[in-house]
């Protein structure tokens, strides 16, 4: 068993080497600890700050070894980590935060959107789709339009189709290559909130102020932080966060991303066991960062404040948009973080900006 907390110059695996891995080795590094990065590139984001890099598959039983063995706690910066990897890890007995119920279910749409509304949690209604038939009777039950999705391996937007009318189900479900889907009710939201919150090892939850985000095509474009909620809504986020960490038996930081219909209600649309995207905000807008949050609470240390201390308006820098990191860098409210991604295909995440106003 790892002696929780643990202390300084301990080692902190990453499963994965993006820019989510790299901003917390940087953030582990700070707090005295050491990063070790697994993933299979020689030379990702993550693995350049790391004070470690072990590079394999993340099914590589040997990979996963040097690093259970080099490592005394492992945590992810993705929520599709295969389960042997998981199930691997485990049987060498290291510590994983957040833990593998969590994965599971934030990796299967209908299991998470069942965990919820167990937990009492609202969601949009859906149902489970496993063949082209059963893609025209949920469209029939749940009404049109409705949003058919992959149940596993969706993430901005992907695997992802509208359903203008039931007629049309059986071809959408043909289009997303048969796999099993859920069909989600169209959320009428009016705006997109997110919430990030951590749960220490003694159980303590704290959670950042929320978040505003704007999509564009199905990617997130920018959060605006704090966003301006009415009583309502915060004690509603706090409760549903309380629900979904205690229920989880969470470990770390996660993302909830919410939509809000109006009357003060939310509804949970995805949970993500990591840092977020949403969150990069904290980074300028709060004195501790979701990183170093997700590092003290995996390692046992007390949580950090999280109140704003700054309003943030946090920009994602897509493909050639990193190309202007000088005009970027020479604003004086932009505080610019840039991930040292070598390719910038268009609508890759290079970099991010936080614009900061004070609060
Ligand atoms: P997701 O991959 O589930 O996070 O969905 C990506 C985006 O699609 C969300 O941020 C929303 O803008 C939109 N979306 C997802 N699910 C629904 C829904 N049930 N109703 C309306 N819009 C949705």
């Amino acid at each position: 068993m790892t002696p929780f907390p643990l202390p300084p110059r301990s080692a902190i695996g990453i499963l994965g080497g993006g820019q989510l891995g790299r901003m917390l080795a940087l953030a582990a590094a700070r707090l005295g600890f050491d990063a070790v990065v697994l993933g299979p590139e020689a030379d990702s984001p993550a693995g350049r700050v790391a004070a470690r890099q072990i590079v394999g598959a993340f099914d590589d039983p040997l990979a996963l070894k040097q690093l259970s063995q080099a490592a005394s706690v492992i945590t992810f910066e993705f929520e599709n980590v295969p389960a042997s990897t998981l199930e691997r890890l485990a049987a060498y007995g290291v510590a994983i935060a957040p833990g593998s119920r969590a994965l599971a279910v934030s990796q299967d749409r209908v299991e998470e959107k069942t965990f919820l509304n167990a937990a009492g949690v609202a969601t949009v209604a859906f149902q489970a789709v496993n063949s082209a038939e059963d893609a025209a009777l949920a469209a029939a039950r749940l009404g049109t339009p409705a949003l058919l999705k992959t149940r596993r391996e969706g993430y901005d937007g992907k695997g992802q189709v509208w359903i203008e009318h039931a007629a049309k189900a059986a071809a959408a479900f043909e289009s997303l290559g048969g796999v099993a889907c859920i069909l989600e009710a169209a959320a009428p939201f009016e705006r997109e909130l997110s919430v990030i919150a951590a749960r220490g090892r003694d159980g303590e939850i704290v959670l950042y102020p929320l978040g505003e985000n704007h999509h564009e095509n199905g990617v997130l474009r920018r959060t605006n932080a704090p966003a301006r909620i009415t009583p309502q809504i915060a004690e509603h986020a706090e409760r549903i966060a309380h629900q979904v960490l205690n229920g989880l038996d969470y470990v770390g930081v996660m993302g909830i991303e919410l939509f809000e219909v109006g009357g003060g209600v939310l509804l949970v649309n995805e949970l993500a066991p990591r840092v977020h995207n949403t969150g990069h905000w904290t980074q300028d807008g709060c004195e501790v960062d979701q990183f170093e949050q997700h590092i003290r609470a995996i390692a046992g240390w007390p949580l950090g404040p999280t109140d704003a201390i700054r309003r943030v308006e946090m920009i994602n820098l897509l493909g050639a948009e990193a190309d202007d990191w000088l005009a970027l860098a020479s604003e004086p409210e932009g505080r610019l973080h840039l991930y040292g991604k070598y390719g910038a295909a268009p609508g890759r995440k290079m970099g991010h900006i936080n614009r900061v106003h004070s609060v």
